[in-house]
């Protein structure tokens, strides 16, 4: 386990030179919001601040200026953030490809926070448990495609569905979910969710009114009761109607590029095929929620 101190994040290589740190979490931002002696929930509490994975300098600068700095600039105006996701939001884009959008920025952001958080675990707890999820993961296939994607100039993801909810509370929280594979990043009053390597199958279940309608129900909940956590609701509910998705993500690597075939179907009728089972999903959601410690009326 000890080399892969020595292999990089970003491209999967042995660093030959005197290697970075690569902070998972930019300091930047983490002074900003003075959440810097926060403890991250897992298995051991971290400060954000000491979560570095190893990187080529090169990689390390690259993704810097590729992503990073475009996201703190964007975090700088979160209303007209929120609006730019939402507006992109209705597409479904049958085509992957090297994209400009404030939602691939985002999420590859986001997608290098949730591989990053577990490749840094990897490396360094002595829970042998979570050891093995967290390699199950890093040496996982979808990471393999999000590391080649990123060689490919794609972004470091996959396709993944993105959602974005606003809350009055401002209070910051991080929440990554091994199965269904997701994470939630609360920064002030913008919470991102991102359904890490979903193929958009989420995004194909959840979009226009029924995403409305789980807003509606984030924002009551938000505005009766400023303290409850909205935003672990959302998940919640995000990550319950994933786990019932009768379809599971696929994709293939061809050429210099990595295809998403999830969407694809044989069957005659994939309305009816590919239907939500009401009863799983009620049973999901009760799972979920009480993991999250969450109670409805
Ligand atoms: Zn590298």
């Amino acid at each position: 386990m000890d080399d892969l101190r020595r292999v990089c994040f970003f491209c999967n290589k042995v660093i030959e030179e005197k290697k970075t740190l690569e902070h998972i979490i930019p300091n930047s931002l983490l002074g900003k919001l003075t959440i810097k002696e926060e403890t991250i929930t897992g298995r051991k509490k971290t400060q954000y601040s000491r979560i570095k994975v190893p990187a080529h300098s090169s990689c390390n600068s690259e993704f810097g200026s590729e992503y990073e700095s475009r996201v703190l600039a964007l975090l700088e105006d979160v209303e007209s953030l929120y609006e730019a996701i939402k507006s992109e939001e209705l597409g479904l884009p049958l085509m992957y490809g090297p994209d400009q959008s404030v939602s691939s920025i985002i999420t590859t952001w986001l997608s290098k926070i949730y591989y990053g958080l577990f490749y840094y675990d990897l490396i360094s707890t002595q829970d042998q448990e979570w050891k093995d999820i967290c390699l199950s993961i890093v040496k996982g296939r979808n990471f393999e495609f999000v590391r080649t994607s990123y060689k490919n100039g794609y972004g470091f993801q996959l396709p993944s569905s993105l959602y974005v909810f606003k809350t009055k509370n401002t209070n910051t929280d991080l929440v990554t979910l091994v199965e269904p594979s997701s994470i939630l990043l609360k920064i002030g009053t913008l919470t991102f969710i991102l359904c890490i390597c979903d193929g958009y199958l989420t995004k194909n279940y959840l979009n226009g009114e029924s995403l409305e309608r789980l807003r509606e129900c984030v924002r009551h909940e938000d505005e009766s009761n400023v303290e409850f956590p909205s935003h672990k609701l959302a998940l919640g509910e995000i990550a319950a109607l994933r786990s019932c998705i009768p379809k599971t993500p696929k994709f293939i690597s061809s050429d210099n590029q990595i295809i998403n075939m999830s969407l694809s179907t044989m069957v005659a009728n994939p309305e009816e095929y590919y239907s939500i089972d009401k009863n799983e999903l009620f049973k999901a959601r009760v799972d979920i929620l009480r993991e999250f410690n969450i109670k409805l009326d």
